[in-house]
């Protein structure tokens, strides 16, 4: 038997992508490998938001045209971010490379599959893994929204992901139906910004009337979605979200900077007094909402004031998690062309520290809030002998146990807390 093995990093598109496509190779008959050193395919689904991504993907190229070497028939198969429209330039710094392939773009990689005689079955979905590829796990990732039409200034993925495309909700609506049917009890909708889902679609339907759908699924327990964007969000959703029983209370709601005068530089298209007011909004009709944001340091000409109202916005809103990120600059956005990244990365780097310094303390508090209450967990996987799941608030939590809990809905109570996991006892009724 063949076998491959799919290396991937980046976001969770990237994942629900390397689930499709390990589904795909499964149909063909290959097996997974362990390691690119005892595959026969080998894919990378690569990342580029950042240049330590992109430095990342380029050495792994280098070491599988080693391999190549040792290993002429080994087939490499990249797609991702890296992927831009000239490939001929990528085919031309990367010859080892068999196929280069745009994310989302299966048509390419299955008629390729056709010319090797890799007989791919398209309507293979594969979703019961976890991202080792060994056991299965009962959460799916399912894209609903490919690309992006934001132009952020700093941002590459609209170049590289191309413009919004919708799935009808019908095509996602059977596919959660089929999957809720082999066991998988909940699932992720992914999108760039899932606020602008089917603008593109006859009758424009929106997130909302997806999730109405979607909560009347029987055997699926737990609805979540992400990347929500703060100038798109609106009240509809809030109200559906706060109302269906299925949908997590948890919102990723990027504000990338905690200054007005950056946030129009970063072309974000909303200011902060919408975003406090959004989030008073969100709090008032989801008390329970556990938030998540990302921010973006040191972009350029951000000055030293500036960043403090960023660090003094993290204080203020006491977010569940914080995503910080150096401004790297990416070749072709509206920021690269128009600004100099000038902030010395020493400073990005002492800022980064501050904000995670200060959330971790932040985070601490939260969590140690729940310290004795017992929550629910949908249990993922094993690591180190401990269960894992998360709750509804996507709070990762541990506990030790001897049954085979894989996939259950379980209460645990919490006994230790730290900024990023809980620990706990199952409680058995
Ligand atoms: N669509 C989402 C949004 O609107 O925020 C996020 C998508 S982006 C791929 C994921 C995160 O990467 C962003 O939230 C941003 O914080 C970070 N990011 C994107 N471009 C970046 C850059 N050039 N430098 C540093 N961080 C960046
Ligand atoms: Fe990038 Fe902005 Fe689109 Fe997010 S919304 S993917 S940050 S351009």
């Amino acid at each position: 038997m063949p076998r491959y093995f799919i290396w991937t990093i980046g976001c969770q598109m990237n994942k629900a992508e390397s689930q499709r496509i390990a589904g795909y190779l499964d149909s063909a008959g290959y097996q997974t490998a362990t390691s690119f050193s005892n595959a026969d395919l080998v894919m990378l689904n690569t990342c580029v938001v950042r240049q330590n991504a992109e430095n990342k993907v380029v050495g792994t190229l280098g070491l599988l045209k080693g391999l190549k070497n040792k290993h002429p028939n080994l087939q490499i198969l990249v797609t991702g971010c890296l992927v831009n429209s000239n490939t001929e330039e990528l085919k031309r710094l990367f010859p080892h490379v068999d196929l280069l392939f745009k994310p989302g773009d299966y048509n390419e990689l299955i008629a390729w599959g056709q010319k090797q005689g890799i007989p791919i079955d398209q309507r293979r979905l594969s979703y019961r893994r976890n991202d080792s590829g060994m056991a299965p796990s009962p959460c799916a990732f399912i894209p609903i929204v490919q690309g992006c039409d934001n132009f952020c200034s700093y941002c590459i993925v609209p170049y590289r992901r191309g413009r919004e495309v919708s799935r009808p909700v019908g095509e996602i609506v059977c596919e959660v139906e089929e999957l809720a049917r082999r066991g998988i009890k909940e699932v992720t909708l992914l999108g760039q910004n899932v606020d602008s889902y089917g603008h593109d679609l006859p009758g424009h339907p929106d997130l909302a009337d997806l999730l109405n759908e979607l909560n009347n699924i029987d055997n699926l327990a737990r609805i979540r979605f992400l990347t929500n964007h703060p100038k798109d969000i609106n009240l509809k959703l809030i109200d559906t979200m706060a109302s269906l029983d299925k949908v997590c209370e948890h919102l990723e709601l990027p504000v990338q900077s905690g200054d007005d005068d950056i946030l129009k530089a970063m072309r974000r298209g909303y200011t902060l007094e919408r975003y406090r007011e959004l989030v008073d909004t969100i709090h008032s009709k989801i008390p329970q909402i556990s938030l998540s944001t990302d921010i973006i340091v040191g972009f350029p000409g951000e000055t030293g004031e500036q960043f403090e109202h960023s660090l003094s916005l993290v204080q203020e809103m006491r977010f569940d998690v914080v995503h910080v990120a150096a401004y790297s600059p990416r070749p072709a956005t509206i920021a690269w062309r128009e600004y100099q990244d000038n902030i010395p990365s020493e400073i990005k780097k002492e800022r980064v520290n501050k904000i995670e310094e200060l959330q971790a303390a932040i985070a601490s508090e939260i969590n140690s809030q729940l310290h004795s209450k017992e929550m629910e967990v949908l249990v993922e996987g094993r690591k180190k002998g401990k269960w894992f799941g998360r709750t509804r608030s996507n709070k990762l939590v541990f506990f030790e146990d001897a049954k085979d809990w894989l996939g259950q809905l379980v209460r645990v109570q919490i006994e230790k807390t730290s900024p990023w996991s809980l620990r706990g006892e199952v409680k058995k009724y």
